[in-house]
């Protein structure tokens, strides 16, 4: 059965209730239902199911894409390219992260979940990304000879960067903290050329290749990684 663009495979059983289920690694759709229900109903069914439908099958895409971290000593975890060890302390203590050639420390409460720490250490990934981003933009707002008048971070799915050009704001992902800072330089160098070229046509390209020859190898560097995404 095809509700819009969802299809979703019908199985008809001696049971007594309808059940959904949606499957990893894609996303699939299965519903069983009860022999003596009919198609109207199970399309309606599906009709007021399809936020949920939507929602798990995000949900496979993302797992798909970026590596499980449980948080857990020992696991890999990435600062401006660099790999780093996590070890974990716990402490009656605001958290606290630090770094060290080789380990990335991080200081938390007794018994915080995945969930947490994950949160600390993204909070941390934001603060670190706040201090190296306006640097950047006030360098290449001087060479482009342009001016950004808002700038954030986002954890975006799909997406390395935006800019909306009227309002002249550029939004950078939060993953960005994890790669090479020549990467970030050049989404940040990407988005404000948008400033002077809206489409990415052969005007744009040439102020890329005008004003940072090698972005063609940040991109690949960015997109090789486990989680390519795009740009806008
Ligand atoms: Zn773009």
């Amino acid at each position: 059965m095809e509700i819009g663009s969802l299809k979703v495979q019908v199985v008809k059983k001696d049971i007594k209730n309808i059940h959904l289920a949606v499957y990893p690694p894609k996303g699939s759709v299965r519903l069983s239902s009860p022999r003596n229900v009919n198609d109207e109903t199970i399309r309606l069914y599906l009709v007021s199911r399809i936020g949920w439908i939507r929602k798990q099958q995000r949900k496979f895409e993302k797992q798909d894409r970026e590596p499980r971290r449980d948080y857990v000593p020992r696991e890999s975890h990435y600062f401006l390219g660099q790999r780093y060890l996590l070890r974990l302390e716990e402490k009656n203590a605001p958290p606290l992260i630090t770094l060290t050639n080789k380990y990335l420390t991080l200081q938390v409460r007794p018994v915080t979940s995945a969930e947490q720490r994950e949160k600390i250490l993204n909070a941390w990934y934001r603060k670190q990304l706040k201090q190296l981003i306006p640097p950047l933009i006030e360098k290449w707002e001087r060479i482009l000879d342009v001016s950004v008048e808002d700038w954030g971070i986002r954890h975006m799915k799909t997406k390395w960067g935006t800019c909306k050009i009227e309002a002249k704001r550029i939004r950078l992902n939060l993953e960005l903290a994890k790669k090479p800072i020549q990467c970030l330089e050049f989404i940040i160098v990407h988005e404000m050329v948008h400033l002077l070229e809206r489409k990415h046509n052969e005007i744009f390209f040439a102020y890329m290749n005008r004003y940072l020859p090698k972005w063609k190898m940040y991109r690949q560097e960015l997109n090789s990684l486990p989680m390519g995404k795009g740009l806008t």
